[in-house]
C-alpha cells in the first residue's frame, strides 16, 4: 500500500502563553512512501516525527494537507477504520491480560462480515506470534516478560490484523544495546517477509541506516532531505543533514575558497574547481583522511585508539569548530605516536561544502 502525505500541516497552540503564535510541529511535509517500503523518519527530539506518525496513523488530525493510502483519501478516517498497526515507545500492553489476550485483542472489536470466532482468533494470534518467535510466552502477562519480549508482543499485536501499513514510534529505545540491535534485524526481516509498507520513527541515525529502504530526515517540523541511506550519507543537502548522519559525526571547519583551491587556514587542501572565491564550511568525515606525511593539513595528534580494523586519530587543529578532530584510518596504517603533529591529505569525495551564511551545500563540479 503506497501512502502519500501531501502538504501535511500539524500547528499545535502554543502552550508557553508568553510566546507567541503557533507550535508548528510539521511544516508542509510532501511525500510518497511506495508500497512495500520501510522508510525511517529521523530526527532530533521535538523535530514532529511522533506527530507525523499520529497523523498518518489518525490519532491526530491535521491542520492542513491530505494523507492517500493508495489512491484513497484516509484524511477523515478514525483510526480503526485506516487499517494501519502501530506501536508506541512504551509497549502500552494491557498488564492484566496475557501475551495471548493482548494479541487477540484488537482483532476482538471486528463487527459484521469481519468477526471473527473464538478459534480464528487464536489462529491468528498464534501466526503473528510465530512472526516474532514469542510462541512460547503466549500464556505469560507482561510482567514476566523481559523488555525485548514485551516489544515483541507490541509488533505481533500490531501485525495481527495484517495492517496495510505499520507504524512504529522509537520502537527500540527501550531496549538495551544488543538487543535493540537484534529486534531491529527481525523488525527488517519481518517487514521484508510481509512486505507491509512501514513508518519507523527514530532519533538514531545508525537505527535508521540500517533498517531503512529511504530515510527521511526532519528538523523543527521541516524535511530536510529525503532518499536512500547512503545517498543521504554521501551527499547531504546541507550542514545539518550533514552532521546528523554518521558516527564519528563528520569534523567541522573553517574554511576559504580561493582560485579553484580549497584552504583550511594557510594549508591548501583541495582543487574545488567551479567554486567562487567565499568563506565556507568544510565537512570532513572521518573516513575522508589520509596518513600523509607529505599531507597539506596538520593536526596536533591528541590520541590513538586502535579499534581492531581500523585505527581513530584524535587531534586538534585551530580551524576545526569542533575541540577535536576525529579521522578513521585503516589499522595497517601506523601512526607514529612520538610526533607532535599529524599530516593529512583529504579524499575529495569525503570532503563537502556549505555556505557560510544559510549552510546549504555548495556541490563541486
Ligand atoms: P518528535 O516525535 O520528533 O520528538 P513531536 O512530533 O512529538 O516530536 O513534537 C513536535 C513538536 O510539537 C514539539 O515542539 C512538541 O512540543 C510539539 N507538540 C507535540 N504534541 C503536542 C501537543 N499535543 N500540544 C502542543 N504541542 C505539541
Ligand atoms: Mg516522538
Amino acid at each position: 500500500m503506497k501512502v502519500v502525505l501531501q502538504n501535511l500541516t500539524k500547528k499545535f497552540p502554543n502552550r508557553n502563553r508568553k510566546a507567541a503564535g503557533d507550535v508548528i510541529a510539521v511544516n508542509d511535509f510532501t511525500f510518497e512512501i511506495p508500497d512495500g517500503k520501510l522508510v525511517g523518519l529521523l530526527g532530533p527530539s521535538g523535530c514532529g516525527k511522533s506527530t507525523t506518525l499520529f497523523m498518518i496513523c489518525g490519532l491526530q488530525e491535521p491542520t492542513a494537507g491530505k494523507i492517500f493510502f493508495g489512491d484513497d483519501d484516509v484524511t477523515a478516517l478514525p483510526p480503526e477504520k485506516r487499517g494501519v498497526g502501530v506501536v508506541f515507545q512504551n509497549y502500552a500492553l494491557y498488564p492484566h491480560l496475557t501475551v495471548k489476550q493482548n494479541i487477540i485483542f484488537p482483532l476482538q472489536n471486528l463487527k459484521g462480515a469481519d468477526k471473527l470466532s473464538k478459534a480464528q482468533m487464536e489462529e491468528k494470534a498464534y501466526e503473528a506470534a510465530k512472526l516474532v518467535q514469542i510462541e512460547e510466552l503466549m500464556e505469560r502477562k507482561p510482567g514476566e516478560l523481559s523488555g525485548g519480549q514485551q516489544q515483541r508482543v507490541a509488533i505481533a499485536r500490531a501485525m495481527v490484523k495484517m495492517p496495510k501499513v505499520l507504524l512504529l514510534d522509537e520502537p527500540l529505545s527501550n531496549l538495551d544495546a544488543r538487543l535493540r540491535l537484534q529486534t531491529r534485524e527481525e523488525i527488517r526481516r519481518i517487514q521484508r517477509e510481509t512486505g507491509i509498507t512501514t513508518v519507523f520513527v527514530t532519533h538514531d541515525q545508525e537505527e535508521a541506516m540500517s533498517i531503512s529502504d529511504i530515510i527521511v530526515v526532519m528538523k523543527d517540523g521541516v524535511v530536510q532531505q529525503t532518499g536512500r541511506p547512503q545517498d543521504v550519507y554521501d551527499n547531504p543537502a546541507n550542514l545539518f543533514v550533514a552532521k546528523f548522519l554518521g558516527t564519528p559525526p563528520i569534523n567541522v571547519f573553517e574554511g576559504t575558497v580561493r582560485n579553484g583551491r580549497l584552504y583550511i587556514g594557510d594549508a591548501d587542501v583541495l582543487a574545488v574547481q567551479g567554486i567562487s572565491d567565499q568563506e565556507v564550511t568544510v565537512g570532513i568525515r572521518p573516513e575522508g583522511f589520509i596518513l600523509d606525511e607529505n599531507g597539506p593539513l596538520a593536526c596536533r595528534l591528541s590520541g590513538v585508539e586502535v579499534m581492531g580494523r581500523d585505527i581513530s586519530v584524535v587531534s586538534m587543529n585551530e580551524f576545526s569548530v569542533n575541540p577535536t578532530v576525529r579521522s578513521i584510518i585503516d589499522a595497517e596504517n601506523q601512526v607514529n605516536t612520538a610526533c607532535d603533529t599529524v599530516r593529512f591529505s583529504l579524499k575529495p569525495n569525503k570532503v563537502l561544502l556549505f555556505t557560510k551564511d544559510t549552510e546549504q551545500r555548495i556541490y563541486v563540479s
